[in-house]
């Protein structure tokens, strides 16, 4: 199978070639030239299989350059119980008739990225032996929050590479701060700067594109790369859980084979609904895509007009992780719906950055709405979702799940469609006990940290997550903060320059 940039055709690569660059010269993102078929018995053989093995044949029909021994390396040593809290790495709890959860958060770190930057690291070290680039690896990220603390745990003590985390002084959470400054590993290293993440951001822009570091690293055996979502290594691990979570539902005789189910998906960057996408051209019998979003609805509203305008005030939530104008992974969604018509997307994408804002032709508002049903809700009927879930049904929804159950409940009442449901659950509550602390309670927790997580623990009754409850005893490792300015300095003095 070849890879191609969704802005420009000609560029042809493996899949390794893929995973190893991350990102196209021309701007443009990886994507399949074409997506590999499943049939149903295909998907009935699955229900048999462990998750490791389910992720290992499905992954055969991506990364047609590895050998099946490359990827069992990477799908055996990223889903184990070692790293999950669950031997299935993911659960699916019934909510109410006929709408299932779908939890992701049975990772390290608690939330749904753990799924694909556990094996990451894995795909990525095995895509640059492939190529022959015996560099090391060293990924750079700046993080609002979960990524970071997701990539520090993926690529913790993982040979041939090192891990640098940049986050905001003042822009995470105490939980999601304590999480990474007492981050264990010999490759990795956490540093605050003095500003908001965009400055992070900026900051480790900056440093990919220096040439004078570029140089001394490339001098040194080194090679920078990143482990964000518009990496096709991310993307391909989560297309797995939802061909995964039907072959399950099928097993445990909730459905029959062949049944169509709906997904309902928490969107932000557009990453984890374009996997669902994929699972359903592949043939997985997904009738409607629901793309759920907070008050930052660029998404709802282009599914509903067919324009995406980023050009709109930015709200700061609490979902946090969906505080998003610029949804990357729709990119690849559009080449795909053009037809790879990649000079259209040069010229959508190109509007995009110069205007903030394109609008896409007919055709393609049609297609847009036979997959997908677009809805937003904001952070008062979130709380209240959260509220009312767990005195119905005694579930406890993290922030960003409740906007995907509210938006539920809309597209059902709007359309009365009686379709099953996967609802995918995104982080575990207690990574947001405040918020979800003050939607039960009525009222904003005064407490800390912990006392929130035992607090949260009397009401849900939910095993507290060790990899949250051992940081209480986890000495600080990583107390740095800088000047965005002297990050670059940072990198340097970590890797021994
Ligand atoms: C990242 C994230 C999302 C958004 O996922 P995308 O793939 O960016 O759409 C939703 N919920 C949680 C908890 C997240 O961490």
């Amino acid at each position: 199978m070849i890879y191609r940039s969704t802005r420009n055709n000609n560029v042809e690569v493996t899949s390794a070639e893929a995973i190893a660059q991350g990102i196209s010269v021309d701007g443009g993102l990886f994507i399949p030239d074409e997506i590999p078929a499943i049939t149903l018995d295909e998907i009935k053989k699955l229900s048999t299989m462990k998750y490791n093995e389910r992720a290992a044949y499905i992954f055969a029909k991506y990364l047609t350059d590895f050998t099946d021994e490359e990827i069992r390396y990477c799908t055996d040593n990223a889903y184990t119980d070692k790293k999950f809290s669950t031997e299935n790495i993911s659960e699916i709890s019934h909510l109410f008739d006929g709408t299932y959860m779908l939890e992701l958060w049975h990772g390290p770190t608690c939330a749904f990225k753990d799924m694909a930057l556990q094996i990451l690291p894995y795909l990525l070290t095995t895509s640059a032996k492939k190529i022959n680039c015996d560099k090391k690896i060293v990924i750079l990220v700046a993080t609002s929050g979960d990524t970071g603390k997701a990539a520090l745990e993926g690529f913790k003590d993982v040979p041939g590479t090192q891990i640098m985390v940049f986050y905001p002084e003042q822009g995470v959470s105490p939980m999601q701060k304590r999480q990474m400054t007492t981050q264990e590993g010999d490759n990795v290293a956490v540093c605050a700067i003095k500003g908001n993440f965009d400055d992070a951001q900026n900051g480790v822009k900056a440093i990919f594109t220096n040439d004078e570091i570029k140089k001394i690293l490339d001098d040194n055996g080194m090679m920078f790369s990143s482990a964000n979502s518009i990496n096709w290594g991310r993307l391909a691990p989560q297309i797995i859980y939802y061909v995964s979570a039907y072959a399950t539902l099928v097993a445990d005789e909730e459905i029959a084979l062949g049944d169509k189910i709906n997904v309902v998906v928490p969107t932000g960057n557009f990453g984890n609904i374009l996997a669902a996408y994929f699972a359903k051209k592949m043939g997985v019998p997904i009738a409607k895509l629901i793309c759920a979003s907070n008050s930052n609805k660029v998404l709802t509203d282009f599914i509903n007009t067919g324009i995406y305008d980023r050009n709109r005030d930015f709200y700061t939530t609490i979902s946090p992780s969906m505080d998003i104008l610029i949804s990357s992974n729709l990119e690849r969604l559009l080449y795909l719906l053009t037809g790879k018509d990649d000079a259209k997307i040069r010229e959508w994408f190109g509007k995009l950055s110069s205007e903030g804002k394109y609008e896409v032709s007919d055709d393609i508002k049609t297609l847009l709405k036979e997959d997908f049903y677009g809805g937003c809700c904001d952070d008062e009927q979130t709380k209240e979702t959260i509220k009312k879930t767990y005195e119905k049904y005694s579930y406890t929804l993290d922030t960003h799940t409740a906007v995907a159950v509210k938006v539920y409940e809309d597209y059902k009442s709007a359309t009365g469609d009686e379709t099953r449901t996967i609802i995918a659950s995104t982080a575990s509550p207690y990574k947001f006990s405040a918020s979800v602390l003050e939607a039960i309670d009525g009222k904003k927790p005064e407490i800390d940290e912990f006392a929130m997580v035992d607090r949260l623990y009397e009401i849900s009754q939910y095993e507290i997550p060790d990899a949250l409850a051992s940081l209480k005893d986890k000495g600080i490792r990583f107390s740095e903060s800088v000047e965005s300015n002297q990050m670059k300095d940072f990198v340097l003095k970590t890797l021994g320059m």
